[in-house]
């Protein structure tokens, strides 16, 4: 728990957002500013800045989280047409929120490479 990280805050339920998913390892909800039709955030309930803070010991909650996502995309119906998991790591990639989240992303075309 980081006291000014704003996934953290609605981890707590300090700020209200309507769930898509919880357990006791994660939780997922809609982004604030979508990029795509489908676009969730798949976040660890622990306070991980970005993926170099991974250790051993979160081996399999990063399993955990892809198994999520491909529940979520069963769920929204895009997992035959295909979908995104993206995960930014520090400023170049784009990270802006420094607790470790995985977007999915679907429900339309999406580019590749990425821009
Ligand atoms: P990043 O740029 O770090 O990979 O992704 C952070 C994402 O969090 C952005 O896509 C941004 O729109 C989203 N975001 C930032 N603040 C909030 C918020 O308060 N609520 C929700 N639902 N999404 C947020
Ligand atoms: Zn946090």
């Amino acid at each position: 728990m980081s006291t000014d990280c704003i996934f953290c805050k609605i981890a707590q339920g300090d700020i209200p957002v309507e769930l898509a998913y919880k357990d006791d390892q994660v939780m997922a909800f809609r982004d604030i500013a979508p990029q795509a039709p489908h676009h969730l955030l798949i976040v660890p309930l622990e306070h991980i800045p970005t993926t170099l803070d991974l250790e051993e010991k979160h081996r399999t909650l990063v399993g955990h989280i892809y198994l999520v996502a491909a529940k979520l995309a069963r769920e929204l119906g895009i997992a035959e047409d295909g979908f995104r998991v993206v995960n930014n790591c520090n400023e170049a990639a784009g990270q802006t929120v420094w607790h470790l989240h995985f977007h999915l992303l679907g429900g339309r075309d999406l580019s590749w490479p990425p821009g």
